[in-house]
């Protein structure tokens, strides 16, 4: 059997230019009287995918979500599903379930009811249905749970029942709006898992909406993240990480440094920029921009490396400054250093060691430096 890794790096039809989306978003825009809560949105999503879209509250994730699953109408443009324009389709015509925000389990009814309610209402045949569910209960391992009322069961559990009602019909897409949010951390990590192997089992295309980028960045394929109406990056979790394409990118996922400057040189590999943190900061890179033009560069904590030693070369990606905090996270401990601007810039350094060779206190002079290619050019 292929792992689930294995299935998924080599899964990629965004990057196939004969690849038809499956889901496509093409210059939408939703207003809400004169607000403007989708902004001229155009984005595709393939079958399959596991898709994130992130952003703040209020950004639009789930006024997009509910565009797609027909409780809302575009105020211009259209959505394309499997080749045909859904507008005008109501939502129960439409191959797409959503999973809310809360459960919205019946009270009254046993997990199993619970699961056959949209199959009932469909007319399906009560051996089918009978079947049907069983296979649901299954699937999210509830199987001693069927005769139970949602009130007895854990909140993971009541997720699952929520789960496997809104995956009964076979949805072409399923859509869920912060589907872990009731769940506390351990639970939701586990759960994550849960989902992507149902998704991969079941080969359903899945586009989830979350504020919560750890998320985002676990079970998607691709994330698009958005803010005030549009989308600023669609890519996969690695790349947003590692390459975000605006200050804006970087700054809403995970930690990052900025460091603000002008060019000093571009050479075609390199960029060299002086920091206003008063050291140069060089990163490889093609991209050239004008001398003296302003620049950002970011360096995310863990590629920062910070000692008491001056690194072989202090010419470039290298600054002195002092220890200003110090937070001890179990697995990796994170570093405050002041640099003699007053910037303070975020180091992580995992404990793979019981204990450091090195070991660094408050108030300590260090040296900060890193790789040329550690740094990423913001854009905007
Ligand atoms: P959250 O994470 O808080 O759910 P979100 O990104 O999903 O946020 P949306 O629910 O899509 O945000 O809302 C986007 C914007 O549109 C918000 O400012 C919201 O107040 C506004 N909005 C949403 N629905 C309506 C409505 N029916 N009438 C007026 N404004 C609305």
């Amino acid at each position: 059997m292929k792992s689930l890794g294995s299935i998924r790096r080599s899964f990629a039809p965004w990057a196939d230019p004969t690849a038809k989306p499956y889901i496509s978003f093409q210059n939408v825009t939703k207003r809400f009287g004169d607000f403007t809560a989708v902004d001229n949105l155009s984005l595709n999503i393939y079958q399959r995918e596991f898709f994130a879209l992130l952003g703040a509250s209020g950004c639009g994730k789930s006024t997009l979500l509910r565009m797609l699953a027909g409780f809302e109408d575009p105020t211009s443009g259209d959505i394309i599903l499997d080749g045909q324009s859904i507008k005008g389709i109501p939502p129960y015509r439409r191959p797409v379930n959503m999973m809310f925000q809360s459960y919205a389990l019946f009270p009254h009814m046993s997990v199993e009811k619970n699961i056959a309610f949209g199959l009932k209402q469909d007319g399906m045949p009560k051996t089918e249905i009978a079947e049907r569910v069983a296979q649901m209960l299954k699937l999210v391992k509830l199987e001693k749970f069927a005769a139970r009322k949602p009130h007895q069961l854990s909140g993971g559990q009541r997720q699952r029942v929520a789960l496997a009602r809104s995956i009964a019909k076979r949805p072409k897409v399923l859509l869920l709006d912060e589907p872990l949010g009731a769940l506390d951390k351990k639970l939701r990590e586990e759960t994550q898992f849960e989902l992507m192997d149902l998704q991969q089992d079941l080969g359903l295309t899945f586009v989830v909406v979350t504020h919560d980028q750890e998320e985002a960045m676990t079970m998607a394929d691709r994330i698009a993240v958005m803010s005030a109406g549009k989308v600023i990056q669609v890519a996969t979790p690695a790349e947003i990480y590692e390459a975000p394409n605006s200050r804006f990118v970087a700054d809403f996922i995970g930690d990052v440094n900025i460091f603000e400057g002008k060019v000093k040189a571009a050479t075609g590999t390199t960029l060299e920029v002086a920091a206003k943190s008063g050291f140069t900061v060089d990163v490889a890179t093609p991209e050239t921009q004008p001398v003296g033009a302003d620049a950002a560069i970011a360096v995310r904590p863990e590629k920062l490396r910070v000692s008491s030693q001056a690194p072989a070369n202090t010419t470039v990606n290298a600054v002195e400054g002092e220890i200003w905090d110090i937070a001890y996270l179990g697995d990796m401990t994170v570093f405050h250093v002041r640099l003699s601007d007053g910037k303070v810039v975020k180091a992580s350094m995992l404990n793979a060691a019981r204990e450091m060779d090195d070991p660094l206190a408050y108030e300590q002079k260090v040296w900060v430096s890193f790789a040329a290619n550690a740094g990423v050019v913001l854009k905007g």
